[in-house]
């Protein structure tokens, strides 16, 4: 009964072979592609071998489906080990140009062109997360970007997107581009800072993409030292949040002032912690802040030193001299102030 069931069902394929052939040259490989799920046969190559031969058809010169790459096989199996030697992998995907599979996210992706003989991998990017911490003045937050390529990467910046690496987005991509022998690295900072400001206490957290990278299985230290900076808690993620990250910062501003200021006046802004802090930004956009906390100190008669615990995202300078914040310090102090240099002593992520 079995026999006879199997049978059956190779006479289906035998009839449904003759229609498929009749409409294009297969070889035997993608012939037998068609039916050996239905089989329990495990060569795709040896089941459209025996269907040839039993509908006597000739074999192709050219596979109307796969253009005789399974004939090729082993060529471009060489190919791919060549091109992917320093890679570290553990899934992949070949890609034909111009097609794309784009529901699979293998490790890496080999994209061939048959025609040029052209084989290119690109890897699943390695997202990170880290905390930076910055004890020396001078160093700007953000790196330069390519003016060639506006930081996509290109010839002229070595596909780093980046020109000058003078920066923090700079030390780190540096750092990761030899640990992890990428050529590019795209930051999401929780928060801004200054180049003149300080960032303290657990440092600024944030989140890197390395963008096709040959390493990664990476050992990363506690803490690196990068000069003018630390890095610590550094460590791989599955993917970076979506969406903006809340957080809270203490920062320590240095103030000075036109007039002369009187502790009585200064009492005023302990007011801030009380009122929401409307921003506006240059798009238009609007946000509502709190204060929750505020310290101030006497300096002279034209500075002082306050410290904040607020929300991020306000724009210190401007909460100091008064543009498109209400209320700022300026305004409630009835004189123009100025913010000298901030540092950043603390950021807690809001859960
Ligand atoms: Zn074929
Ligand atoms: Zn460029």
């Amino acid at each position: 009964m079995q026999k006879y069931n199997m049978l059956e069902e190779y006479d289906k394929i035998i009839l449904e072979s003759k229609s498929i052939l009749k409409e294009c040259d297969l070889c035997d490989h993608c012939l037998g592609r068609f039916f050996i799920s239905s089989t329990n046969l495990s060569s795709a190559r040896i089941l459209g071998n025996k269907i040839r031969n039993s509908l006597n058809s000739r074999s192709v010169s050219k596979c109307y489906i796969c253009k005789n790459l399974f004939s090729n096989i082993d060529h471009y199996v060489k190919m791919m080990q060549n091109v992917s030697i320093e890679y570290e992998f553990s899934t992949f995907i070949v890609k034909k140009t111009k097609k794309h599979i784009d529901h699979l996210l293998p490790d890496i992706t080999f994209i061939i062109n048959f025609r040029t003989e052209q084989c290119n991998v690109k890897t699943k990017p390695v997202f990170l997360y880290g905390r930076y911490i910055k004890d020396k003045r001078g160093l700007p937050q953000k790196g330069e970007s390519c003016k060639d390529c506006k930081g996509k990467g290109c010839i002229f910046c070595n596909n780093h997107g980046l020109v000058s690496f003078d920066s923090v987005e700079g030390k780190i991509s540096q750092f990761l581009y030899e640990k992890f022998e990428t050529k590019q690295v795209k930051f999401t900072w929780i928060g801004g800072e200054d180049k003149t400001s300080l960032v303290m206490g657990n440092g600024r957290p944030f989140f890197a993409k390395l963008l096709s990278p040959k390493k990664r299985n990476v050992r990363l230290a506690k803490k690196s030292n990068l000069d003018e900076i630390t890095i610590h808690t550094l460590r791989t993620i599955d993917v970076i949040p979506n969406g903006s990250i809340r957080f809270k910062s203490k920062i320590k501003i240095l103030v000075s002032t036109k007039n002369n200021i009187s502790s009585n006046v200064l009492k005023k802004l302990k007011q801030l912690v009380t009122v929401p802090i409307e921003i506006t930004n240059s798009d238009n956009k609007y946000h509502k802040k709190t204060i929750h906390g505020l310290k101030y100190k006497k300096n002279s008669l034209q500075s002082f030193i306050v410290e904040i615990e607020a929300d991020g995202g306000i724009p210190i300078k401007h909460f100091v001299d008064g543009s498109n914040i209400t209320p700022n310090i300026s305004d409630l102090l009835g004189t123009q102030c100025s913010c000298k240099k901030f540092d950043i002593n603390q950021i807690y992520l809001s859960k």
